[in-house]
């Protein structure tokens, strides 16, 4: 994948910039993550000069620790495996490092490293004291029984956790990670350590969990979406939205929209997409809760509703529609999917997946007068419910649905609002580029953070 010409502005950016791309030159998703951010950062670094004195930037590219490891464990004919686990401790200026855990085949160094640099500013906006890390292994769960698993997840963290704390680092899933396996590696965790604390997040609600934790990722990209509809004088009522991805995110994004009166169309997992003009309304979303939790494939949606459509190896965004959420996982939209996108009348894209769009393509977006959220500001609500779990399990309390998901709202609405007003601060001429404002409003706290606690 060739890497987008990025125009570094700034003297002090540019210079980290050319020294990271000679030292990670093999780190490609890593270095579109960091060449957009240290882009995008060029006009309030020039108004910081002092920085460069504490080598803030230096600093800010590269991860705290990096922990690699290996992860023995047998299957069920007691055949061993061996597999890579990684713990990629980006940033812990402004709280303890906090980010997923992703079990897939795709894990690599580069990859989570991305993972770990976007966690970062994703976590400073969710304006809660978590820094910033990600973690997981190049293991794929497709196709291995329960038992396989779980021996899997007591494995890997049979070596976690010594690096990990509820006031150190705080895991969660991400892809290939869910509540079973976060329970699994609970369970681990205090089996080891003799001690239950609230050292991961994501955790079932009868130890720990909090409510809403499942749905906040998805519905907290609705609410953002809704603020930036909102901005321009208009709202979800009647929208057409196209949303790939069948898994969490997917889900519960479908359900907001539809609540808010818009229709959802499509869903999609690596084999094809559905396309259903009727809409995928509760019902319908349920159908595919059940059968996507018996690992079953996406055309199942057609044995109960026969009228839908199933594009074989496709994705969704040659369809006609108002809104576009990919909520699947890295480079779901390449340059002429966003052709697609802008041909077929798409106004608003908002990422419910990290990073799904290239650099390139939300270029060309953005040219094209498509208002687009990038993933760190439109899929933080996951992190920032994870953020509240936190909260919940120090003072050992369980908030109500209600409470949590105002909360929610709230913090959505906020990390709209903070990156709205800062682009319209620092980048003037893209009213609403959000993609600046939400670099420049994530980095501004860690980076104060990082310059007051000195040459750490
Ligand atoms: N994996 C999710 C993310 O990408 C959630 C992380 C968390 O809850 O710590 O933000």
């Amino acid at each position: 994948m060739a890497l987008k010409e990025f125009n570094v502005k700034n003297a002090y950016c540019k210079r980290v910039w050319d020294e990271l791309k000679v030292r990670y030159a093999d780190q490609e998703h890593f270095l579109q993550a960091a060449g957009l951010v240290l882009e995008t950062l060029s006009p309030v670094v020039d108004t910081m000069p002092g920085i460069e004195k504490t080598a803030v930037l230096e600093r800010f590219v590269e991860p705290e620790r990096i922990i690699m490891f290996r992860v023995p464990w047998t299957d069920d004919a007691g055949k061993p495996h061996v597999n890579r686990g990684f713990r990629v401790q980006f940033n812990s200026a402004i709280g303890p490092y906090k980010g997923g855990l992703r079990f897939s085949p795709e894990v690599s160094l580069d990859v989570l490293k991305f993972l770990g640099f976007e966690q970062v500013l994703k976590n400073s906006l969710t304006t809660l004291p978590m820094g910033g890390g990600k973690g997981g292994a190049d293991f794929d769960p497709h196709g291995k029984s329960d038992a396989e698993v779980m021996r899997f997840c007591q494995s890997f963290m049979t070596e976690l956790y010594r690096h990990i704390g509820a006031d150190t680092d705080v895991p969660a899933g991400d892809k290939g990670v869910g509540g079973r396996e976060v329970a699994w590696m609970f369970g681990q965790y205090k089996r080891i350590t003799n001690q239950f604390t609230g050292v991961l997040t994501g955790k079932g609600l009868d130890f720990g969990g909090s409510l809403i934790r499942p749905e906040a990722t998805g519905y907290g990209l609705i609410y953002f979406a809704e603020c930036m509809l909102k901005a321009v004088n208009t709202d979800f009522n009647g929208k057409t939205c196209i949303i790939s991805g069948d898994g969490n995110v997917a889900q519960y994004a479908c359900e907001k929209v539809t609540q808010l009166g818009g229709k959802v169309i499509t869903l999609s997992d690596s084999t094809g997409y559905i396309l259903d003009e009727d809409g995928i309304d509760a019902e319908k979303l349920a159908f595919v809760m059940q059968f996507r939790g018996e690992h079953k494939k996406i055309d199942t949606y057609l044995t109960k509703y026969p009228k839908a459509k199933f594009f074989k190896g496709e994705k969704p965004w040659g369809v006609k529609a108002d809104c576009a959420f990919p909520c699947a996982t890295q480079d779901e939209i390449y340059m002429e999917d966003a052709k697609k996108l802008v041909a077929n009348g798409v106004k608003l894209v908002a990422e419910g997946a990290n990073m799904p769009t290239r650099a390139d393509a939300i270029e060309y977006l953005q040219k094209n007068d498509v208002l687009f959220a990038p993933g760190k500001a439109s899929n933080a609500g996951g992190v920032a419910v994870s953020g509240l779990e936190m909260s919940q399990n120090s003072e050992r309390l369980s908030w109500t649905r209600e409470e949590v998901d105002s909360k929610l709202k709230h913090i959505m609405t906020q990390i709209h609002d903070n990156a709205y007003e800062t682009a319209k601060k620092y980048a003037p001429s893209k009213t609403t580029d959000y993609v600046s404002g939400a670099n420049i409003y994530g980095f501004l706290k860690v980076a104060r953070a990082m310059d007051a606690q000195g040459l750490v």
